[in-house]
């Protein structure tokens, strides 16, 4: 198969920081980048060639869209299957739909990994109150009730320890189909981000140990402080996935590892993964350049990284104290400040995020927080000033 080489123009279906760090990669490498969403002025519309703005159901836009590139790959895997479809008619997308179909929705996706002997924690579907009464008396509590379809940052999900808080928790997800899954009592949580070519050549980064805050993604170490024998165990269980499901692309596998020492799949998702983000700046080759390199056929980058490094992100709750001090954080020369172009800063909200490189994964941590917290310390206000010293003094 022919490799799609630089000048060609590459289609990205979503718009977000994933797909502004992967259009700055393929850049980098003289490639073109397009962008489909139903957004305008986007973090990865910023950065790309052309910015398409229009719904994923206007099935003749996302035509108009594919004719004009190479392959399609995806920053948001929440596209619909029509879409997907319709782009598969004119050019390679890749990852394939199917891997999409499998991804997208957590109970086929938990169906997969558990009848391919992936270890996954103990789950019931639930389609009503009566269903999850009976769900919660087979898996026991805690346990977490989480939609089949959308979930992210923590969203769509109720975590329930009693079982008076049966209908609140049907109730909370809004009556929406769901999954009821064992708690977990991990020590702690791990991901491998990898790319699998066409070829089916492999090359994964990690394992990442990952903190996540209200469901949300806090801080991020790399290498992750475990084992040598855990390490390798996560990344053949990332690859067995990656190989069943015949990936070509960028997945990130996300796991548990229990007290009692199991690893265990928490989910998957198809593209890039906030976890990787350290690699932009502490490997050779980014999660992003693998990405590209991957579906464009060309051969996988070393992952080699060249020091321990921590990742925190910047949610939208850094700005309630004005604008955070920038310059504050980059007084650390070891750190590196990502802003993803978003307008407005909300709650919850991924706004950025900072990498620090230090000698020890701890250090690196340490040095991240650090960052983070300068830039939360609010510049004071212009009036709280002290004058200027060649300001005269007011008469
Ligand atoms: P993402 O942003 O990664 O797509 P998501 O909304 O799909 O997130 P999950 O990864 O399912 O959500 O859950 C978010 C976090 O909630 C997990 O990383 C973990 O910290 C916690 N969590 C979820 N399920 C369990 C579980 N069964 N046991 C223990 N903790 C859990
Ligand atoms: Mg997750």
């Amino acid at each position: 198969m022919t490799a799609i080489l630089p000048g060609a123009t590459i289609g990205v279906l979503g718009s977000g920081q994933l797909g502004r760090m992967f259009a700055i990669a393929a850049r980098r490498l003289g490639y073109r980048v397009r962008t489909f969403s139903p957004d305008y002025d986007t973090p990865t519309g910023q950065v790309a060639d052309v910015e398409v703005t229009a719904p994923y159901d206007d099935l003749e836009a996302v035509a108009a869209f594919a004719r004009k590139v190479k392959v399609i790959t995806f920053e948001f895997e929440n596209v619909p299957a029509a879409a997907a479809e319709v782009c598969s008619q004119y050019c390679p997308v890749r990852p394939a739909h199917s891997v999409l179909h499998t991804t997208q929705q957590r109970l086929r996706e938990k169906k997969f990994l558990a009848a391919h002997g992936f270890p996954v924690a103990p789950f019931h579907h639930v389609r009503s109150a009566e269903d999850l009464r009976e769900a919660v008396a087979r898996l026991g509590l805690p346990a977490v009730l989480k939609t089949t379809d959308f979930g992210y940052d923590g969203k769509g999900q109720f975590r329930l320890t009693s079982f008076d808080q049966i209908d609140a928790a049907w109730q909370g997800i809004g009556g929406r189909e769901s999954v009821l899954e064992a708690w977990v009592d991990f020590e702690c949580e791990l991901s491998v981000v990898a790319a699998r070519s066409l070829d089916g050549s492999f090359a994964w980064f990690g394992p990442v140990e990952n903190v996540h805050t209200r469901g949300i993604l806090d801080t991020s170490v790399a290498p992750a402080r475990i084992g040598e024998r855990t390490a390798r165990q996560a990344v053949d269980v990332a690859r067995g996935i990656m190989e069943k499901l015949g990936v070509v692309g960028v997945v990130c596998t996300e796991l548990f590892l229990a007290r009692d020492g199991r690893l265990l799949v928490n989910e998957l998702a198809p593209r890039p993964h906030n976890s990787g983000h350290f690699s932009f700046d502490a490997c050779l080759t980014s999660q992003f350049e693998q990405q590209l390199r991957a579906v464009c056929g060309l051969p996988l980058g070393s992952t080699e990284q060249f020091r321990p490094a921590a990742m925190a992100n910047l949610l939208g709750d850094l700005w309630q104290q004005g604008e955070p001090d920038w310059a504050g954080a980059c007084a650390l020369p070891q750190v590196k400040l990502h802003l993803y172009g978003k307008l407005t800063p909300r709650p919850g909200r991924k706004m950025g995020h900072v990498t620090a490189l230090a000698a020890t994964p701890d250090e690196a941590l340490s040095l991240a927080l650090e960052a983070r917290r300068r830039l939360s310390i609010s510049q004071p206000s212009p009036s709280a000033l002290p004058p200027p010293a060649w300001e005269a003094p007011a008469r």
